[in-house]
């Protein structure tokens, strides 16, 4: 870390006499003591730690976000005049704090976003090395889950209401702007490449960032995914440019195309800023007053609004209050406390799904379906993909096949750039994979090729046709089937459950056919095709 080291060193202020304060990887921005007091009096303790980014197979592109940025956060600290003690951990980061806090006295800390870290530091809190602060970053207060959300099930958009309400967020006295909270049902249309879709900026990597790509590509050579480090922003200038141009290129149209998927572009009019709000290089509060103040339509505005303040804000209250769902809500429609795997991760599963996941998601072997290879290799080559590729091609496709949530949620752990256990985990076991029934979602997220071919144009790609040798759709029927028992009282899927059960017994028969054709020839990593579909039915029937 030569550059690093050489760039802090021509920034280094006196130390002496400054109140330190720890900031965690996720902690990147100028919140809290950083934003309150006086950089001259100030002192950032920051901690880079191997052990961490060897926990998992980590998307390389994931670390270099979070090395990339950390280093230049310091940077830029040290430049506004904080003096920076800047550590690479050799036995982990809480062995490293126990040292400096031993040194320099009781570090303050905002209360870290991943329960992991928590965890991880729950002993120097404990005696006094750590002294923690609320975390500034937030925009919603564990009051208004408990005001919005004082019982199972937990539903968004009451959250959201009381959030817009409290904060005056997008509010016309005490109603919603427009006369309604949500305009969801408007933004629904398929995009058939009108108008051009946002093209992603590019960066220059300066020397700093050209010698964490060099550590990644040395080091964590075995870790999956492609860097790109000139798709990486680094610095807070990059952050900016980030957000101006999603500000000018997305938002205009984030609202209607927000369902859409496309071969053509892997971004259409998503922001793909998550990664950069996650380690708050880019502020929510911020990106929220900025979205407001801009002259949009209504429905791209509110829409993107209620991802922020809504979503973002929600899944972090149920992941809270659950503990990383280790204690669930007692409710008829939520499993009781799941069992924990050897990590003491939970592994709930309403719905009884175990399958392994298909080394397809590895981006190992293709599957033979255009819309999950498409996806695989956007997650593989980015270590990005937007939320509907996440919801109704990935995390259907393994629902469909009956595959174990938490195999699923820790391959978007590590694949994805935007990842961390508070949001990864709700988003996967809550909204993808239904493993904690209707804990957070009203009814599993799952389709059959209608629905893609609607919404996407991987079909006219695909070895498939939809509605005819498309097998998404008798794994979709299937699927109701298997499960017909626990979703049959759920209201919003009992009428297809009663159509599956309905359908003709050789119908049925063959749904199940390919659903174990497709399931088996996944596993062993092999392609799936109209002839392997074809005789699956035939045997069925
Ligand atoms: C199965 C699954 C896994 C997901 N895993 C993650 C994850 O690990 N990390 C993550 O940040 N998001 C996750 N999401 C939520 C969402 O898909 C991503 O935040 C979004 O796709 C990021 O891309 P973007 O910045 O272009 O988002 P945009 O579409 O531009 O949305 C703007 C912002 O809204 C926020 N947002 C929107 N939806 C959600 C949500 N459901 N939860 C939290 N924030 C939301 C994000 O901060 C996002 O940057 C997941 C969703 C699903 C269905
Ligand atoms: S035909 Fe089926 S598998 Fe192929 S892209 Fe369409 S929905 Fe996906």
């Amino acid at each position: 870390m030569k550059a690093f080291r050489a760039a802090l060193a021509e920034r280094q202020t006196d130390p002496a006499g400054r109140r330190w304060v720890y900031a965690p990887y996720d902690q990147l921005g100028v919140m809290g003591p950083l934003a309150e007091e006086d950089p001259r009096t100030l002192g950032l303790v920051m901690v880079e730690d191997p052990a961490k980014a060897a926990r998992r197979p980590y998307h390389r592109q994931k670390l270099a976000y979070v090395l990339a940025n950390g280093r230049h956060f310091a940077l830029e600290q040290a430049e506004r005049g904080v003096a920076v003690r800047f550590e690479v951990a050799r036995e982990g980061t809480a062995a490293a704090l126990r040292g400096i806090a031993a040194e320099l006295g009781p570090l303050r800390m905002m209360e870290p976003a991943e329960r992991e870290l928590r965890a991880e530091l729950a002993p120097l809190v404990e005696s006094g090395a750590l002294r923690v602060l609320p975390h500034a970053g937030w925009l919603s207060t564990a009051e208004d889950f408990a005001k919005a959300c004082p019982r199972a099930p937990w539903r968004m958009d009451a959250f959201y209401r009381q959030v817009r309400t409290r904060t005056g967020v997008l509010m016309d006295g005490s109603g919603p702007l427009g006369g309604r909270w949500s305009f969801d049902t408007e933004n629904r249309e398929p995009w058939r490449g009108s108008p051009p879709a946002a093209v992603p900026p590019r960066f220059t990597p300066d020397a700093v960032t050209c010698e964490v790509g060099a550590l990644l590509e040395a080091r964590y050579a075995d870790h999956p995914g492609r860097l790109d480090l000139e798709a990486l922003p680094a610095t807070a200038a990059d952050a900016e440019a980030l957000w101006a141009w999603a500000r000018a290129a997305c938002l205009p149209s984030f609202g209607p195309f927000e369902d859409a998927f496309s071969h053509r572009s892997r971004t259409l009019f998503h922001t793909r800023i998550a990664p950069l709000l996650n380690l708050h290089r880019l502020l929510p509060a911020r990106v929220v007053r900025d979205a407001v103040a801009l002259d949009l339509p209504l429905a791209s505005q509110e829409g993107f609004v209620r991802q922020i303040l809504g979503w973002r804000e929600f899944v972090r209250h149920t992941h809270r209050v659950t503990d990383g769902f280790r204690t669930l809500p007692r409710h008829p429609a939520v499993p009781p406390d799941p069992p924990r795997d050897a990590s003491d991760h939970a592994v709930p599963s309403f719905l009884g799904a175990d399958e392994a996941l298909p080394p397809t998601f590895w981006g190992d072997a293709p599957s033979g379906l255009a819309c999950l290879d498409d996806t695989v290799r956007a997650v593989w080559d980015e270590g990005y993909s937007h939320h509907i590729t996440r919801l109704m091609v990935l995390s259907n496709i393994a629902t469909l096949l009956d595959v174990s949530p938490r195999a699923l949620t820790d391959w978007f752990w590590v694949a994805y750039t935007d990842a961390y256990d508070w949001v990864v985990e709700p988003n996967v076991l809550g909204m993808g994979t239904f493993a904690l029934g209707e804990l957070m979602t009203t009814k599993p997220y799952v389709a059959g090729s209608a629905y893609l071919d609607r919404m996407g144009d991987l079909c006219g790609r695909c070895a498939f046709v939809p509605g005819e040798t498309c097998p998404l759709t008798p794994m979709y029927w299937a699927f109701l089937a298997r499960h017909a028992e626990r979703l049959r009282r759920n209201p919003r899927v009992s009428g297809p459950v009663a159509g599956a059960l309905k359908r003709a017994p050789e119908k049925r028969a063959a749904d199940a056919a390919t659903y174990d054709y497709v399931r088996d020839t996944l596993a062993r990593g092999d392609v799936v095709s109209p002839a392997g579909v074809r005789a699956a039915r035939e045997r069925g029937e």
